[in-house]
């Protein structure tokens, strides 16, 4: 099928071919999915093996199609930068089956899958699912593309522990004076600070429904943060990553709040995929365990009595899990009584306090009703320091020994051998 497009730009014509070379991909953010190359009627895009994307500029039919199904949409018939073939990086492949194959193999069927869900997030066909189950793709022997992104994004791929306190310029304790959250609620006063500088337009956060199930929701104001139900902790799985991915393709400076395998997997993604380094403000929050919905909620209700839709809040605290009922009934015990609905990827993860942060956030250090705040990068700094010159926290210092006692115990109950 030929596709015509019923006017012609005159100005822009596509991929540096006709009148005026203007160029129309956004160089660093290739998946290497050819989805672009599939689709395009005019076979006007090839992909040379091993690994080299080529456009015959000449035979563009500015149909668009293209740019329609690029999943990173680094394609376009606008643009200023003029590229006509670029490299894709084809990773390592360590069995012979497609990648998500591999990935199944390395790291899912071995129990380390920490359920980050960079891979649902980059999936160019999107047909890696998260939730609250198990990473999967189901039939991906037919759908698989192939492209071996989720490979390139996943945080336990070659795993080697993240651990200890890591870098950081300065740390301290603090409560917001205007917001009220799981601790301090110094994570929501430092992404509305950061919304009213203009250091962000954006921010994916983890709300929840009334049962408790998590919920990943973008949001662009300041405003939005008075809903309560985007502040305080869920301990279960939440799927942040594909909205982050989302957020990446419609803004330009984005936040998000993210457990440590999260915050690693970020990393990852921006060192291969430039698009992604418009997240310009990564917050961890410290963790020790994180759990499935059904495991925790089944548990609470078949071991403590407790319905988890009746909660109220849930904290991990001093070694104890704590439900605050509707009823202001509280009901606490023992995380190690949790033990058993551990995911088996979080056994194996060590970093407690998000090392690959620009800020991260917990309890542990700071007293009862304040956030332990560690500053890791200067972008960070600078919405810190606004908040500590506007006076919009109550500020402490923070016991450093007390986070590293939580990130050695970390180590310990993960042990894990590279071997
Ligand atoms: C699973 C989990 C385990 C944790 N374990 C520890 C621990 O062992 N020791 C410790 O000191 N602190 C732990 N924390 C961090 C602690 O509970 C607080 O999140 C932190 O102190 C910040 O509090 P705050 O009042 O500043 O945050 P708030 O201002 O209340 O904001 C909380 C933020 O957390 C985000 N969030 C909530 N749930 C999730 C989730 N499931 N995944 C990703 N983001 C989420 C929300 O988007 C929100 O922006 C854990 C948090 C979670 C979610």
């Amino acid at each position: 099928m030929r596709i015509v497009r019923e006017s012609m730009p005159d100005e822009r014509v596509a991929f540096g071919g006709g009148k005026v070379s203007s160029g129309c991909v956004e160089p660093g953010s290739c998946l290497g999915c050819r989805l672009c190359v599939n689709i395009c009627p005019e076979t006007a895009l090839v992909f040379l093996e091993p690994d080299t994307m080529k456009v015959h500029a000449e035979k563009c039919i500015f149909c668009e199609i293209c740019a329609e199904v690029c999943p990173m949409k680094i394609l376009s018939i606008k643009g200023d930068e003029k590229m006509l073939e670029w490299k894709i990086f084809v990773p390592e492949r360590r069995h012979k089956m497609k990648f998500f194959g591999n990935l199944e193999a390395e790291v899912i069927s071995k129990g380390i899958c920490s359920h980050c869900t960079a891979c649902a997030s980059i999936c160019p066909v999107n047909g890696i699912t998260a939730g609250d189950k198990p990473i999967s793709f189901p039939e991906y022997i037919k759908y698989c593309v192939d492209c071996g992104a989720c490979i390139r994004v996943c945080p336990r791929w070659d795993y080697k522990p993240k651990s200890g306190i890591g870098n950081y310029i300065e740390a301290f304790a603090g409560r917001s004076k205007r917001f009220s959250g799981q601790d301090g609620a110094m994570v929501t006063e430092v992404i509305a600070t950061a919304f009213e500088i203009g250091a962000i337009n954006a921010a994916v956060l983890v709300s929840r429904d009334e049962d408790w199930n998590t919920k990943v929701v973008t949001v662009t104001s300041v405003e939005q943060l008075k809903n309560e139900k985007l502040r305080g902790s869920k301990y279960s799985f939440a799927d942040v990553m594909p909205a982050v991915k989302d957020a990446v393709l419609r803004y330009n400076s984005i936040a998000f709040v993210g457990t440590p395998c999260m915050i690693t997997a970020l990393r990852k993604m921006q060192e291969n995929f430039k698009k992604f380094e418009r997240v310009k403000l990564a917050i961890g929050i410290f963790c020790t365990e994180n759990f499935y919905y059904h495991d925790l909620s089944k548990f609470l209700l078949e071991k403590k009595k407790v319905d988890i839709r009746n909660a109220l809040k849930t904290n991990i605290s001093k070694g104890k899990f704590i439900v605050n009922l509707k009823s202001g009934e509280v009901v606490s015990f023992s995380v190690k009584e949790l033990d058993e609905i551990v995911p088996s990827g979080c056994k194996v993860c060590q970093d407690f306090s998000a090392v690959d942060s620009d800020i991260s956030f917990g309890s542990s250090g700071s007293p009862d009703g304040f956030s332990t705040v560690i500053v890791r990068s200067e972008f960070a700094k600078k919405i810190t320091d606004t908040i500590k010159e506007r006076g919009s926290a109550e500020l402490g210092q923070v016991n450093i020994e007390a986070v590293k006692k939580s990130c050695e115990y970390k180590v310990k109950i993960h042990p894990y051998s590279t071997k």
